[in-house]
């Protein structure tokens, strides 16, 4: 059962063994991708918990990484006001990147607000145009993106490496790739960092508010996210993985 009145912190952050070895790998990763690539590299967050450690490494560690986010029209209020929180706490601007106004009036007018309930393919309609085509604008031009994925998160995340080339043959940095959610709590515990409020009321994972709900103990960290749907993999695409032997799918969205 979920213990209320425990914020997320008090709730799963934990020192445990390898931690520190895990946090100088990830900013020694972040470090060597900013030589790499340098202007052409930008953190995606989705303004989750795992995100906002990158977000504090990045600025701790003054790597000059660029931070934007998918503004799709259908997030929470309290990941909104993330924003101003981040651009405060690090003196930075966050980009925000989203959909095309007129093609979600028409979208709506068309299917209406509810039609990610309808079936995957009414749902992933509306990733495609909300998440995958701001995505591509925020991406062009550059050649490595930083993300928050960790191997932990769900089965359909298990084998994400810390990097991996996208459809575009850009790199994809996933430098928290192998810490567990007691590394990410114990992080932002101890360095205070900003994190959404939708957290302490059991969200592990926050996507657009009518796609995300909060889960029970025990169940999976994607769990609350696109629940209805059974069998699938609990993403909008922007991660998805191909099967061995299969090419790497155009851009798919989730977050
Ligand atoms: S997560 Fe839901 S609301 Fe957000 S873009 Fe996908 S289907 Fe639309």
């Amino acid at each position: 059962m979920n213990t209320p009145n425990l914020s997320a912190v008090q709730r799963l952050a934990r020192p445990t063994p390898g931690h520190t070895d895990r946090l100088a790998l990830a900013v020694s990763r972040l470090r060597e991708a900013t030589a790499a690539h340098g202007p052409r590299i930008v953190q995606a967050t989705s303004l989750g918990a795992e995100d906002m450690v990158i977000t504090d490494l990045i600025a701790r560690h003054a790597l000059p990484i660029a931070v934007a986010t998918l503004d799709t029209g259908a997030l929470h209020a309290q990941t909104l006001a993330l924003v101003p929180r981040i651009e405060s706490r690090y003196g930075i601007s966050v980009q925000r990147w989203a959909p095309a106004p007129q093609a979600v009036v028409t979208f709506v007018a068309r299917h209406g607000e509810r039609s990610m309930y309808d079936g995957v393919a009414q749902r992933k309609a509306c990733c495609a145009l909300r998440k995958l085509e701001p995505l591509a604008r925020m991406l062009a031009g550059r050649s490595a993106w930083v993300t928050g994925l960790r191997r932990e998160q769900s089965a359909a995340r298990a084998e994400v490496a810390p990097q991996e080339l996208d459809e575009a043959g850009r790199v994809k940095l996933n430098p928290l790739a192998e810490w567990s959610e007691a590394d990410v709590w114990h992080y932002i515990g101890t360095h205070g960092v900003p994190y959404n409020e939708l957290h302490d009321a059991f969200y592990p994972s926050i996507g657009c508010a009518p796609c995300t709900r909060a889960v029970s103990a025990g169940e999976d960290a994607r769990a609350g996210r696109w629940w209805w749907e059974q069998g699938g993999a609990q993403e909008c695409g922007l991660h998805v993985r191909p099967a061995a032997g299969e090419p790497r799918r155009k851009e798919e969205v989730a977050a």
